[in-house]
């Protein structure tokens, strides 16, 4: 008889504290699970014992589009409480898993957060990336990151280090497919005529012209897309998101357990399987046509038509650790995003029109007292 999976229950049921069995949560500082009540630390075992990545499933696409309501919660337990919120101002949701209230929002700083009621639980995450970057190395870079900032008002860094930064799941969507497309185009070969014509003299002369000889071509592409990412969140400003990705997701995921997430922000997903899917298809699409086009023969070419078919489409939901600083400044709302996993920083500031004056004046001073001495200068 084949033995029998464990019930995720149990599998979630299993990082309780072996002294209190209270709730353990993950600490990015100590890189494992830590009990909030009496402080012992626990292993995170599960990624040891399998393969990596190996309990991280991928999930049929359109099995989960035609049956939308399996799969869903954070996994609820006995004692096990969750509040969604929603900021009235920039629509993000935020979900705590035990214990934590928030009196602001997460993503804007906005006080006007209310009860977020659905009649829907998210689609529950495979897998997670876990915080690697502590709140203590992440206060280190912050502060160096905004040194290196010279046009920022100084209260600025005074105000986004104090107590603003804020450890964030942000909801992702990974996709793969099988790609097999058929391309046609015609392939453009360059040759050389000399042609004659007349110089302004009147003379003879001759020349080289490039011309373009059209030839039909066609040929086949496989391709596979291996986790394709997808952003669901709505929270975190999308120039930003870009630019402290990637994730290393192919490699690090672990399974989803509450116990990673239970003390953190997770924000609900609002690009929804639905909406992401069409974005990952469009995605998809550019891209298959990008690769045929290198496939095309010859110097140049015109009129590419791609015929593509795409197979056994799956999905993931995972997390993926951020820390985000946001402060108003002004009438502003302003954002600094850090890469939980690999510590990558990028961020939104306001300008100090103050500062800047000083700078071009001092320039300006520098630039007038080079000439005046260049003048007075005895030869
Ligand atoms: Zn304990
Ligand atoms: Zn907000």
């Amino acid at each position: 008889m084949a033995e029998a999976a464990p019930a995720p229950t149990a599998a979630l049921g299993k990082h309780a504290c072996p002294e209190c069995s209270g709730d353990l949560q993950w600490n990015a500082a100590k890189q494992a699970l830590v009990c909030p009540y009496c402080g012992t630390v626990v292993p995170w075992t599960q990624g040891k014992e399998a393969e990596p990545g190996a309990a991280v499933v991928e999930h049929d696409l359109l099995a989960a589009l035609n049956n939308p309501a399996s799969g869903r919660g954070w996994g609820d337990q006995p004692g096990f409480t969750k509040r969604e919120v929603q900021c009235q101002s920039c629509r993000a949701i935020s979900v705590f898993v035990d214990g934590k209230v928030a009196t602001r929002c997460d993503f804007c700083g906005s006080p006007s957060i209310i009860a977020h009621e659905t009649a829907n639980d998210a689609i529950t995450p495979q897998s997670l990336l876990p915080f690697k970057v502590s709140e203590g190395q992440m206060r280190d870079s912050l502060r160096k990151w905004y040194g290196a900032r010279w046009f920022a008002p100084s209260k600025l860094k005074t105000a986004a280090l104090t107590d603003t930064l804020r450890g964030i799941y942000l909801p992702y969507w990974t996709f793969d497919a099988q790609v097999s497309a058929r391309w046609r185009a015609e392939a453009g070969h360059y040759y050389y005529e000399s042609e004659s014509y007349r110089d302004d003299k009147g003379d003879t002369r001759s020349r080289q012209v490039q011309r373009t000889r059209w030839v039909p071509a066609a040929g086949n592409l496989e391709h596979f897309f291996d986790d394709a990412l997808v952003p669901g969140t709505t929270g975190v400003h999308a120039d930003l998101l870009r630019q402290v990705e990637p994730f290393p997701t192919l490699t690090d995921l672990k399974p989803y357990s509450p116990e990673f997430v239970r003390g953190w922000t997770v924000e609900r997903y609002q690009i929804d399987l639905h909406k992401a899917e069409k974005l990952n298809q469009e995605d998809m699409q550019q891209k298959v046509k990008a690769l045929c086009t290198r496939k095309v023969p010859g110097d140049t070419q015109r009129n590419l038509q791609v015929d593509a078919t795409y197979q056994g489409r799956t999905f993931k939901h995972i997390l993926a650790p951020v820390w985000l600083v946001s402060y108003t400044y002004g009438s502003r709302s302003f954002q600094v995003v850090a890469n939980g996993y690999t510590g990558a920083i990028a961020g939104e500031q306001p300008y100090s029109w103050v500062k800047i004056t000083f700078a071009v004046l001092a320039v300006l001073m520098l630039i007038l007292l080079v000439v005046t001495m260049g003048h007075t200068k005895p030869h």
